[in-house]
C-alpha cells in the first residue's frame, strides 16, 4: 500500500509511504539505453523559495529534536533522537511535482510485485484528485516534497518542522505511518488516522525549542 492515493477532501496526509518492504529495491535497467540523447533528469532537487523554507524548517527541526521535551519523548518510544537528527541532516529534499522518476527507481515500493512501481512520482503530486504532501524513500535519504506545502500555499495544520521530522522518521526506519504511530502509542491500524496521530504527537512534543 502506498499513500499516493489520498482523497483530496481529507486535505491532509503527509507521505503515507510504502514502507512495508525491508529489502532494498533493485534498480531496474533503463528502457532507453540504446544511443540517442542522455535521459532527462528524473529526480529534480527542491529549489527556490521552497528550498529556502525547507532549509529553515530543517534548521528549526534540528533544534526541536535536541530539546529535552522532544528528545525524552522519542527516547521513551524507541527512537534515538540523535539518529533522527542524523537522518534529517542527511535528507535530500526533492521536488515531488517535477520529478518524473518512477516509484521503483526512487526506491519507494509497496507490495511485491508492486503494480505502481513504474508510475512516476510526480503523478502522485500533480493528480488534482489527490493531494500528496511528501513521499520518502524508506531507509534512504530522498524525500519528495510538495513545494506548495513548504511555501504554505496549501492550508495544512502542521508546521514545516513537524513535516520534515515526520519524513526523517520514514527515511530512518523505513516504517509506515501506522507502524511509527504505534510506536508512539497509537492502537489502531488506519493509515490516515495514524498519519494524523503521528503529526499531532510531533506537534505536541517536537514543535518548539522548549
Ligand atoms: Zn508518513
Amino acid at each position: 500500500m502506498t499513500g499516493r492515493c489520498v482523497p483530496k477532501s481529507l486535505l491532509v496526509v503527509l507521505g503515507l509511504v510504502a514502507t512495508v518492504c525491508a529489502q532494498q529495491p533493485k534498480n531496474r535497467p533503463s528502457d532507453a539505453t540504446e544511443g540517442g540523447a542522455p535521459p532527462p533528469p528524473l529526480k529534480v532537487a527542491l529549489s527556490g523559495k521552497a528550498l529556502d523554507k525547507y532549509t529553515q524548517a530543517r534548521k528549526d527541526a534540528l533544534q526541536y529534536l535536541a530539546s529535552p521535551r522532544c528528545a525524552d519523548f522519542l527516547s521513551g518510544h524507541g527512537f534515538q533522537p540523535d539518529q533522527v537528527a542524523k537522518a534529517l541532516s542527511a535528507q535530500r529534499p526533492q521536488d515531488g511535482t517535477a520529478s518524473s522518476i518512477s516509484f521503483g527507481a526512487a526506491g519507494i515500493i509497496g507490495s511485491q510485485p508492486d503494480p505502481h512501481s513504474g508510475d512516476s512520482v510526480q503523478t502522485a503530486f500533480n493528480n488534482p484528485n489527490f493531494l500528496t504532501m511528501a513521499l520518502s524513500q524508506p531507509r534512504g535519504a530522498d524525500t519528495y516534497y510538495n513545494p506548495q506545502l513548504l511555501t504554505r500555499k496549501i492550508a495544512y495544520p502542521y508546521s514545516n518542522p513537524v513535516s520534515v521530522i515526520h519524513e526523517a522518521l520514514h527515511n530512518l526506519t523505513g516504517e509506515s505511518d501506522v507502524a511509527i504511530a504505534q510506536d508512539f502509542g497509537y492502537t489502531g491500524f488506519e493509515p490516515l488516522e495514524s498519519n494524523i496521530f503521528l503529526n499531532d504527537t510531533l506537534k505536541k512534543y517536537c514543535d518548539s525549542k522548549r
